[in-house]
């Protein structure tokens, strides 16, 4: 679809200190040819916003890793979706399965967290992922349904929302799906959400790809129907291999 732009994003998770900068720099200059094709997005610690923002092309997209629901108030060490866009983020990824895990999110979470991404006037990318006893239950694509059934609201539209297909067990473990099994749940995630959104927002969100995601794989998983881009862990940390990654889309 003509429609979707690549967006390959980066999430550093808890990694990067103000010294490392430098990996910046190289994703900010490396990437400038591709910028025009491909929206490219890093999502540094909430400590390093403002300075990667600072740091960076102002066409690479920077972007934080998680907010809490509520604009302000007594939540002790919380950041809101409105300090984020304060610090410089544009995008705000939600529900990673890490949050749902560590924080024990749930998708009613996850769902408030998102309204605060749109109030904040933040682009949200929100993660969806069955973990491998679902899968091997042959489970996957009801739980996978379920989630992006309750994690989205009804306002969720191409331009605040992306979606995420992150399979747990492939996170961090040099795992990846299947071009088969990516396909048949895209395929699937595409058309609930065409059920629910309407033909022109449904098939106009974007569906990406994440777990393991290298340079070695990332053009044949690009390459699949209705992957419209990746969500890159470890690989997003070093500037050559996300660069290689954002070439190879
Ligand atoms: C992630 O945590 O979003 C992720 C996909 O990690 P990795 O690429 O390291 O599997």
């Amino acid at each position: 679809n003509l429609a979707r732009k690549i967006l390959i994003a980066g999430n550093w998770k808890m990694n990067g200190l103000s010294g490392q900068l430098e990996e910046v720099r190289k994703i900010s200059e490396g990437c400038s040819a591709t910028m025009g094709e491909v929206d490219i997005l890093v999502c540094p610690p909430a400590t390093l916003l403002r300075t990667v923002r600072d740091a960076a092309h102002s066409d690479l997209l920077v972007g934080a890793q998680n907010c809490h629901a509520k604009e302000k108030g007594a939540h002790t060490g919380d950041i809101s979706a409105e300090m984020l866009r304060d610090a410089g983020a544009s995008h705000v990824i939600v529900g990673h399965s890490e949050r749902r895990a560590d924080h024990s999110e749930c998708c009613a979470t996850v769902r408030s967290k998102l309204v605060a991404a749109h109030r904040a006037g933040l682009v949200a990318i929100v993660c969806i992922g069955e973990t491998l006893e679902e899968r091997e239950a042959g489970e996957a694509l009801r739980v996978l349904e379920s989630q992006l059934e309750n994690s989205l609201h009804d306002d969720v539209t191409a331009g605040n929302t992306i979606i995420a297909y992150e399979p747990i067990w492939a996170i961090g473990t040099g795992k990846t799906a299947s071009a088969e099994d990516v396909a048949e749940v895209h395929s699937h995630l595409r058309r609930r959400l065409v059920e629910r959104f309407g033909q022109e927002t449904g098939t106009s969100l974007r569906l990406l790809y994440g777990g393991s995601v290298q340079p070695t794989n990332a053009a044949s998983l690009l390459s699949v129907a209705d992957v419209d881009g990746a969500l890159v862990g470890g690989a997003s940390l070093k500037a050559q291999d996300f660069l290689a990654i954002c070439e190879a889309a």
